[in-house]
């Protein structure tokens, strides 16, 4: 009996293995191959071509054609059978080469006696880098399975081809030169700040170091294993992303799940399995065969399903190979000192998973500011750029990026230029930073004498030292539920006694505002099932739903309390639209307290509570409200949403109304006066409370308590001591009843006209 052609593929694989770990220069190696391949295919004839620079294919190897035209045969892309094998990048078998109309005759070869011709791309990265091509005198009619064996060592091929041996790696770069030019790309704007660094993908690809495989029943094992690790894992991510984002992230998320599901791919990897690659090789090689058709596809969206396949692909090699012991997230990996992280879309944890000392930026493909990898970028001070298109494929590893997040943008290889006029921006804000940190143990003081208090915006343990860091007063908004979204499940209530005593611990006695959860909208915890709303900011977000299971606020008060014997204890309840709403979350309050007595638990030195007012309507009911209130704190940022009608996370009307205008300066102005008239502490720790121009209006307004994430406190409080309050309140009371869109520049000009550092 004839062996069976994946025999021969195996038999063929494992010798070329032989040959590609033996020693000897590249070229040797090449030349042992073509003599290998010819022998085990009954072929008069083995050659392999490379691409060069110049979409030239080049003769690198022969048995079987005249030697003297190694290196000497060019062919452009397109021209004769070779170039019209790379120009498709499709596999051609015909038994009567000459007669095909490409034929071109190249008499240097002297392959005039040769009639058959099969030739196959080599491909690596979706690019063609070479061909590969058998011929035979007879009129020989190759089998399909002769040309999957072709393409099986193909790919094993590749790896030579592309290993920077043959030829320089620079030649390999692809022919549009998009790969070596700079690119200026566009986003949005997501955290503030400049970050010049090098392009390290957030999940790398995964370079495959076996192709060859002794056994494929183990590598088919290996593959049904990691799909079913893999399904798993996406219907996880499903869940999560879908409660989440719900909209575009479904689309992409289904798309993935029919790639993962689609039998014919699976197929097609168990084939090349059989024909004696590893696992991992197979769907690499599956996978560049897919992306080699889709790319000749010019319809956009099926184009963009592209980007999709290459992620699923990578997903299911990392299963594989992680099964091995490797692979993951950068995370893991060793840093280069200025790393610029690159990747779709990032977890609020995964970002933690990294030493924030290298961390120099942050180029997402999605994102909106009330993300909440954005949010932590902007307390570990990290500029963020979101919404960057095809960031993944546009960068490659270690290319040298800038990451401009004041204006929404990344420079990908940039000119000398460029760099040097980013590099003498950093050096500005450096020297500006260090003038930041020697105000540290200024006071807060504006020039009339007035005392401010700066305090901070926190999420996580690790913000806590910052208090130390920047001299802020106190904690001003500690979002308690950063570490409820960060677990698989609730905290209990005594890891959440634990985690705040830590937090009140680390402060050293500064005061810590505690914001009870505030989930929902944007913020979904995973293990917490949503309705899937129309509207999920104007939903089942926040006190609503703690207020619907007051079993979880509860665990939450009592944790709290517990945390908070003997020590001062501040707790604030978020999105509290009406009176009614906050006297029944402090019933809920006395119970606990009331237990925590019964069990001869000390109470707090101090019990202060609050509410944010980030919801308009509670503004109408302040006289019933300040009764039962010992502070308010306002949440412009969810506040701003609701006054304008204007979704805070869409970015094409998030920005359409300011803050620095006539009807929010009123609404404000009449919430201070009367906080103030009842002798109610007011804070705003919105993001506007980090801005210096928007500070400085705040202060006009009354406002003595700002809150704010840590880098903005050095520019706030250069801000307040800069500043004279009485010619501000009596220039911001002619601005009130204007008509105008906006009074930012009156009030800059004013800032500029008298000397107050913004
Ligand atoms: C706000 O809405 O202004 C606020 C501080 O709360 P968050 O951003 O957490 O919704
Ligand atoms: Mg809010």
């Amino acid at each position: 009996m004839l062996p069976s052609a994946s025999t021969i593929s195996r038999r063929l694989l494992g010798r070329l293995r032989d040959v590609m770990a033996g020693g000897g220069s590249a070229q040797d190696r090449l030349d042992k191959v073509v003599t290998l391949i010819a022998a085990d295919m009954v072929a008069e004839v083995c050659s392999c071509y490379v691409m060069r620079a110049g979409e030239v294919l080049e003769l690198f190897a022969t048995e079987g054609l005249l030697k003297s035209a190694v290196h000497e045969t060019r062919l452009r892309v397109g021209e004769g059978l070779v170039g019209d094998i790379a120009a498709h990048a499709r596999p051609l078998a015909l038994a009567d080469a000459q007669s095909h109309p490409r034929f071109a005759y190249r008499p240097e070869t002297g392959e005039e006696i040769f009639h058959s011709l099969v030739g196959v791309p080599i491909i690596r990265g979706g690019r063609v880098i070479g061909v590969l091509v058998v011929q035979n005198k007879s009129q020989r009619q190759y089998t399909e399975e002769e040309v999957e064996t072709l393409e099986t060592v193909a790919m094993v091929l590749a790896e030579l081809v592309s290993s920077g041996e043959l030829i320089n790696r620079d030649e390999l770069a692809p022919i549009d030169g998009n790969a070596v030019l700079p690119v200026r790309m566009e986003g949005v704007r997501l955290t503030a700040g400049i970050g010049i660094g090098v392009a390290v993908m957030h999940e790398p690809k995964i370079i495959v170091q076996k192709l060859v495989a002794e056994d494929p029943q183990v590598e088919l094992a290996r593959l049904r294993d990691a799909l079913n690790r893999m399904r798993n894992s996406l219907d996880e991510m499903f869940e999560a992303q879908d409660l989440a984002f719900g909209g575009e992230h479904r689309e992409v998320l289904e798309t993935y799940r029919m790639f993962a599901e689609d039998a014919g791919w699976r197929a097609r990897i168990s084939e090349a399995i059989q024909s004696g690659l590893t696992a991992e090789a197979a769907v690499q090689k599956v996978h560049e065969d897919t992306r080699i058709r889709m790319s000749q596809v010019s319809d956009p969206y099926l184009r963009e399903r592209l980007h999709d396949l290459e992620d699923i692909a990578n997903r299911l090699l990392q299963h594989l190979v992680r099964a091995g012991g490797s692979g993951g997230t950068a995370a893991g990996t060793e840093l280069p000192e200025n790393t610029i992280l690159v990747c779709r879309t990032m977890g609020p944890t995964e970002l933690l998973d990294y030493d924030r000392r290298r961390l120099r930026g942050l180029v997402l493909e999605d994102g909106s500011p009330t993300m909440h990898v954005a949010i932590l970028a902007r307390a570990l001070d990290i500029p963020v750029v979101g919404r960057v298109k095809d960031a993944l494929v546009r960068i490659d590893t270690m290319d040298p990026v800038v990451v401009d997040g004041d204006n929404g943008q990344v420079f990908v290889r940039p000119s000398d230029d460029i760099l040097d006029a980013f590099a003498a921006n950093l050096e500005t804000r450096a020297v500006k930073l260090a003038t930041y940190a020697a105000m540290r143990d200024l006071p807060a003081v504006t020039q009339c004498d007035q005392p401010v208090r700066l305090l901070l915006n926190a999420g996580l343990l690790a913000d806590v030292p910052q208090l130390e860091a920047t001299g802020a007063h106190g904690i001003g908004l500690y979002r308690t539920e950063m570490p409820f979204m960060a677990r698989p499940q609730l905290p209990d209530v005594w890891a959440q006694t634990s985690l705040y005593s830590k937090i009140l611990d680390a402060a050293q006695g500064k005061p810590v505002v505690f914001r009870t959860l505030d989930v929902g909208s944007d913020k979904l915890l995973p293990y917490w099932d949503s309705a899937g709303e129309d509207n999920p900011a104007m939903g089942w977000r926040s006190i609503r739903i703690t207020l619907d299971r007051p079993a979880v606020l509860r665990h939450q008060l009592r944790a709290l309390v517990r945390a908070g014997a003997e020590r001062d204890l501040y707790i604030m309840f978020p999105m509290v639209a009406e009176a009614a709403e906050l006297i029944k979350a402090r019933a809920l309050l006395d119970m606990e307290l009331e237990r925590h007595r019964a069990e001869g638990g000390k109470p707090p030195a101090q019990l202060r509570v609050g509410t944010m007012l980030e919801v308009p309507s509670l503004a109408w009911q302040l006289p019933a409200l300040l009764k039962h209130v010992d502070f308010i704190s306002i949440g412009s940022n969810d506040l701003t949403q609701f006054l304008f009608a204007a979704d805070r996370g869409n970015m094409r009307i998030s920005e359409r109304y300011d803050v620095l205008s006539p009807p929010m300066l009123s609404y404000l102005r009449s919430i201070t006066d009367r906080c103030l008239d009842a002798g109610v502490q007011l804070s705003l720790c919105g993001e506007m409370a980090g801005r210096p121009l928007d500070a400085m209006v705040l202060l006009g307004l009354g406002i003595r308590n700002l809150s704010m994430s840590a880098p903005s406190i050095g520019p706030v409080k250069a801000m307040v001591r800069s500043l004279s309050l009485s010619r501000l309140e009596d220039y911001m009371s002619t601005l009130y009843d204007l008509p105008d869109h906006s009074v930012r520049d009156k009030l800059r000009n004013f800032a500029l006209d008298h000397g107050v550092q913004l």
